[in-house]
């Protein structure tokens, strides 16, 4: 059943009755061609273009919980491709013209909303390190304007400018930036996947690996086991625990990140403002709650809750930057787990256990990259070979010292 306006006007006026399930509840079948794991943005985005891009048909998600419980529908909803580096600039730039055409490529309202992600500056140095990676943007194509303090005071003059510790001495606009409603991502993807025959199987925990002469076969799951002709393991939060049923140990740390959405506010902030000192970062969402957040928690967990020092630090950003927010009062907050790589960016590779392959590592940037990542990741399973925008995300450079440290902070997950 294809989305339209006839059709939404059709029900409007029949009492609704034609709505079918966005996708079917199908038993596992036995065997797969490939078996994705995690039913989170990146492996139904896998899905999709598997079937898609590369006409694979006999494939399955296996979710163990609901699709979009994960990051996917935890996130802060910020898509942008302002990256300074070789390794991630054309990867994010790549994402964010799938994103662009996605609505109509699946048929399904995301909500991409391109109002523009600025980053503030404080110092001299932040302004030039920003020119830097505005000139880097620019030269791969990407749209980048940098704003001196009376272009930011344009944009948002309700900022605290003249913040002694954090002045606004301007910003880097990406004027495509912006946000994209989240879980509509999972069921758009999900809709999409399963009308080209994915089966999309939730409830269904992966709790072994079946691997026999380091060939894997498949996957012990709570529904019995799956055989498969490959295994993509796309778990973001759940990387370390997952690949540990494998036998690999993954250079990758887990630690919970919070998300804050404030009641519904009329019209008031022109698109995404990030403040990157203070590390607070905020928009607002079309129902008109701002949505904001800040850093990870300082420790590793899997509790998709965070602690109560990051929400007082968080909101002491944002008080220091947007001192109006003080008078919002918050709605909801929660916690979702990110795997943290050890220089900020992902893995998108082969492992050493012949036909099983790994995307991760995604920390908390991983949401702008769900269509690139997931048709990268499709690329693998389908060629055997990386996408061209994706050969740098590879397990060895940990080892080789090719790190991609976005950063140039060094290679801490705390620091991210
Ligand atoms: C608060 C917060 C704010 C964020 N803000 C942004 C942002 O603004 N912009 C941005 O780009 N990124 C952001 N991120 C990061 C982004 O959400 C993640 O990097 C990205 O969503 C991870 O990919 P995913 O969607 O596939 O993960 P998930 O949705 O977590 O998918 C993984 C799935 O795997 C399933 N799974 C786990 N173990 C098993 C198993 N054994 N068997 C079967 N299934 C299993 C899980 O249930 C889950 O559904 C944010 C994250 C959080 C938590």
């Amino acid at each position: 059943m294809r989305y339209s306006g006839f059709k939404v006007l059709k029900e409007a006026l029949t009492g609704h009755k034609g709505w079918k399930p966005a996708w079917r509840d199908p038993a596992p079948k036995p065997h797969y061609d490939i078996l994705v794991i995690g039913g989170g943005g990146h492996g139904l985005a896998t899905a999709y273009y598997l079937a898609k891009v590369f006409g694979k048909a006999n494939v399955a998600v296996l979710e163990k919980g609901w699709i979009g419980g994960g990051n996917v529908g935890r996130n802060t909803t910020i898509i942008r491709s302002n990256y300074l580096l070789d390794g991630n600039e054309p990867f994010y730039e790549f994402s964010m013209k799938l994103w662009e055409g996605l609505e109509q490529d699946f048929n399904f309202n995301a909500m991409v909303s391109q109002r523009g992600v600025l980053n503030l500056c404080h110092t001299d140095a932040q302004r030039d390190a920003f020119r830097r990676r505005g000139n880097a943007m620019r030269l791969n194509g990407v749209d980048a304007e940098l704003l001196d303090t009376e272009g930011v005071r344009r944009m948002a003059p309700f900022l605290n400018f003249e913040n002694a510790r954090f002045p606004i001495k301007g910003g880097l606009l990406q004027p495509r930036g912006g946000t994209v409603r989240h879980d509509a991502v999972a069921w758009g993807y999900a809709r999409g996947a399963d009308m080209r025959g994915v089966d999309i199987i939730q409830n269904c925990e992966v709790t072994g690996f079946r691997i026999e002469n380091g060939i894997c076969k498949g996957v012990e799951t709570t529904r019995g086991f799956i055989g498969a002709g490959k295994v993509g393991v796309a778990v973001a939060g759940s990387s370390g625990r997952v690949m540990a049923k494998a036998g690999m140990r993954l250079p990758i740390e887990s630690h919970v990140l919070q998300a804050f959405v404030s009641e519904g506010l009329k019209p008031l902030l022109p698109g995404v403002i990030t403040y990157g000192a203070g590390h607070f970062y905020v928009s607002q969402s079309d129902k008109g709650g701002l949505v904001f957040g800040g850093d990870i928690d300082g420790y590793n967990s899997y509790a998709q809750r965070g602690n109560l020092p990051v929400v007082e630090d968080v909101c002491e950003g944002g008080m220091s930057l947007m001192p109006m927010i003080g008078r919002a009062k918050l709605l909801r907050m929660w916690g979702g787990i990110m795997d943290m790589s050890m220089d900020g960016s992902p893995i998108i590779d082969r492992t050493d256990t012949e036909r099983l392959y790994f995307n991760g590592g995604w920390c908390y940037g991983g949401f702008k990259a769900t269509p690139a990542s997931g048709w990268a990741f499709a690329h693998l399973l389908a060629t055997g070979n990386p996408h061209e925008t994706a050969t740098a995300y590879r397990f060895d450079r940990f080892r080789k010292g090719l790190m991609i440290d976005e950063k140039g902070m060094g290679a801490q997950p705390n620091l991210h």
